[in-house]
C-alpha cells in the first residue's frame, strides 16, 4: 500500500468514529508514526510503506479511537505559529488562547520592558509566544503544578527564552517577587459537571468548581496587590461566563475599565480589564 491510501483509510477509520478534523489527525499520527515532518511526508505520498510500518500506524490510529488526544500521542501541538511538546501534565493549547495572546501583545508593546505574569501556565504556551514575539519583554509564569513547571521548562528552552521566562511554584499571584505590568490567566474555568468523563487532561487545569469560577475569583481578590497603576489583567474564560467575571471585576478596587473580546466562534473569551 502507498502512503496516500494508508491516509485516506486512516482518515476514514477516523471520521467514522465521530473525530473532528480526522483528516489533519490523520496527517499527524501518520507521520509521527513514520517520523516524517511535513514537507518529507508529502515527498512520500506515492512511495509504499512497508506491513510493519502500516501495523504501527494502526496501532496509533487505535489510541487515538479510545480517547487519546493526537497532541498527547504525538507530545505536540501547534500555537500562535510555535510548536510546542505537551504530555498529561498540561492542557493542551487551544486555538481561542491565541486571541489572548493578541491583545496581551498589543497591550505590552505600549511599555519600553514590560514586565509580563502568566498564570497557570501549565505547557508555557502563552508565556513563551509573549516572549518569543516581545524580545525586551521580562516573564514569570506560575504553575501550582511543579509536573507542568517541567514542561513549561522544555518549551522555554526548545523556543529559546528560558533567560527571559522564569517559573516559579505556587498558588496564583502569591510568588510573584513584584507587581506586574500585565497579568494573563488561562486557569481553570471549566464547570465541574461538564467536565467530559473521557477527558484525558488535567482536572487541575479544567476544573473551576460548580459555576467554573473559582479559580478566577481566587485571582481577581490577589490582583489588586499584584500589579501596577495602568496594568491590564487578561483573562480567559468561556461560555455564559461574561457578566459574572465583570461582577467580580467591578468588585475590586482601582479598575478602570472592562471589555470582552470574542473568539472566532462569537463567544465572549477574553477579558481584558485596565487598572487606575
Ligand atoms: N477551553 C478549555 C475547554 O473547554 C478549557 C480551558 C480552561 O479551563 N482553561 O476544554
Amino acid at each position: 500500500m502507498i502512503l496516500r491510501e494508508c491516509f485516506n483509510q486512516t482518515r476514514d477509520i477516523l471520521s467514522k468514529n465521530n473525530i473532528d478534523d480526522a483528516s489533519l489527525e490523520s496527517e499527524l499520527l501518520i507521520r509521527y508514526a513514520m517520523g516524517y515532518s511535513r514537507i518529507q511526508y508529502y515527498q512520500n505520498t506515492e512511495h509504499e510503506i512497508t506491513a510493519e510500518q502500516w501495523n504501527i500506524i494502526q496501532s496509533i490510529a487505535q489510541r487515538r479511537l479510545t480517547g487519546e488526544p493526537t497532541s498527547y500521542i504525538t507530545g505536540n501541538k501547534e500555537f500562535y505559529g510555535l510548536d510546542f511538546y505537551v504530555n498529561k501534565d498540561v492542557l493542551i493549547p487551544r486555538p481561542e488562547t491565541e486571541h489572548l495572546v493578541d491583545k496581551a501583545l498589543v497591550l505590552a508593546r505600549k511599555y519600553d520592558n514590560p514586565f509580563i505574569a502568566d498564570i497557570g501556565t501549565g505547557s508555557g504556551a502563552i508565556a513563551v509566544s509573549l516572549a518569543v514575539n516581545l524580545p525586551r519583554a521580562k516573564i514569570i509564569a506560575t504553575d501550582i503544578s511543579f509536573d507542568a513547571l517541567k514542561t513549561a521548562d522544555i518549551n522555554c528552552h526548545k523556543h529559546k527564552v528560558n533567560n527571559r521566562v522564569i517559573l516559579l511554584q505556587g498558588n496564583l499571584l502569591e510568588p510573584l517577587p513584584h507587581k506586574a505590568d500585565i497579568i494573563a490567566a488561562n486557569l481553570p474555568y471549566v464547570r465541574k459537571e461538564d467536565i467530559p468523563a473521557s477527558t484525558c487532561e488535567p482536572m487541575l487545569a479544567l476544573d473551576g468548581g460548580d459555576d467554573g469560577l473559582d479559580v478566577i475569583r481566587l485571582l481577581c481578590r490577589q490582583v489588586p496587590d499584584k500589579i501596577n497603576t495602568g496594568g491590564h489583567l487578561l483573562l480567559e474564560i468561556g461560555l455564559g461566563q461574561k457578566d459574572s467575571v465583570f461582577e467580580i471585576l467591578n468588585g475590586l478596587s482601582d479598575i478602570k475599565d472592562i471589555e470582552v473580546l470574542q473568539d472566532l466562534r462569537g463567544i465572549g473569551r477574553v477579558v481584558c480589564a485596565s487598572f487606575r
